[in-house]
């Protein structure tokens, strides 16, 4: 089998690698000059709405994927019937959209924040009258990481949120006081059959994913999480693996988002369980079994953000993954996994690896 892969990043990437392990091969589409999904195939140099481009890889391969969520759809959907496209578009739709995934929970019972559509300034009074504060603005289409985002305290700072922000669509949420995050990630094949990886437990800083560690020893709110991945995988007759990222307060979930695509939060599934999230969305979009989601033992990921710092790289524990990207400020550039036999020692070397990591590093990511 032959996959196409719109993007060639980190996610592009360690696709690439799994393909491999699995004898197939991959090919990418990605505007960049050297994106790190380059060591795993042929790379198709164009813009993702390239539609020339998009027919070639198409014709190319045996099948299409996309490792980034903001390949626009119409391009998509003009290459027709041409080649199967995993996750199906519509999935897509959903998530490039921040109202229509909101209505989409709330279509299948899946409880989520408060929210109100923002598309003028007395929109922004009417939120805040609906919902209180705090409130957090977000663009409703293109923001990521935390990006495009406005914290709304005090009523008085609507004026400089509507600045910041204003001339996007938008759309306020309640500000959720949540215990922690979590995340499920789930894989449906072609066939319906479905496998869900066990819960697992992530800390953000500055609105991006910091670290991750599973299984979370909850089981009632993973068989919550469960219910709702495949309510979700079932009306997108869903094909590939997909990401649902929520937060918890007290015994409840509320969704915050979804991601169409392999997921950094899933990123411990490499050496933590018996299949990757990358070998089960190849599996799937082949419709092929999906692997077991079964874990290997307690596994911990820590993202290296702006530096992979000497330190880093020298120090022995947990597998260094390494994305060959430029170090920026803010940039995912890498990740190590830890996994261990318990979840004491798996949060011990999660610890060491961190303070290794935050001793060498700068707080705005560069390397002291
Ligand atoms: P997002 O880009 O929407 O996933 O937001 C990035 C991160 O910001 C989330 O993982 C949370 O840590 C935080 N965040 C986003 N929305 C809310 C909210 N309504 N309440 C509290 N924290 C939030």
């Amino acid at each position: 089998m032959r996959i196409g892969i719109i993007g060639a990043g980190q996610l592009g990437q360690m696709l690439g690698h799994a393909a491999g392990d699995l004898k197939m091969s991959c090919e990418f589409l990605d505007p960049s000059d050297a994106p790190p999904a380059a060591d795993s195939g042929p790379v198709i140099r164009a813009a993702f709405d390239d539609e020339e481009a998009l027919r070639q890889l198409a014709a190319n391969c045996d099948v299409l994927t996309y490792e980034f969520e903001n390949v626009p759809v119409a391009a998509l959907q003009k290459l027709g019937a041409a080649v199967p496209i995993y996750p199906p578009p519509a999935a897509l739709k959903h998530a490039q959209d921040r109202l229509l995934e909101k209505q989409l929970f709330g279509e299948l019972d899946i409880p989520l924040p408060g929210y109100h559509a923002i598309e003028s300034r007395s929109d922004l009074d009417a939120a805040i009258n609906k919902l209180g504060l705090p409130l957090v603005i977000k663009t409703r289409r293109l923001g990521y990481d935390g990006k495009g985002q406005f914290v709304l305290n005090k009523a008085e700072d609507a004026d400089t949120a509507w600045q910041a922000l204003g001339g996007s669509d938008l759309i306020a949420e309640q500000w959720v006081a949540f215990d922690y995050e979590v995340s499920v990630i789930g894989v449906r094949n072609v066939d319906g059959d479905t496998a869900i990886y066990p819960l697992s437990q992530n800390e953000h800083r500055n609105g991006i994913l910091y670290c991750s560690r599973a299984p979370l020893d909850a089981p009632q709110l993973a068989e919550l999480a469960a219910s709702y991945m495949t309510r979700l995988l079932q009306h997108l007759d869903y094909v590939g693996v997909l990401a649902l990222e929520l937060f918890v307060v007290g015994d409840s979930l509320l969704a915050n988002e979804f991601a169409p695509r392999v997921h950094n939060s899933g990123h411990w599934t490499i050496e933590g369980s018996e299949t990757s999230q990358f070998a089960n969305h190849l599996l799937a979009i082949c419709n092929q079994a999906p692997g077991s989601t079964a874990m290997k033992g307690h596994a911990g990921m820590l993202n290296l953000i702006g530096s992979i710092p000497p330190a880093a790289r020298a120090q022995r524990v947990g597998n260094l993954h390494d994305y060959g990207k430029a170090p920026r400020e803010g940039r995912k550039l890498g990740h190590i996994t830890v996994v261990a036999d318990s979840a004491t020692d798996r949060d011990a070397l999660l610890a060491q690896v961190t303070k290794t990591v935050t001793e060498s590093t700068h707080p705005n990511g560069h390397e002291t």
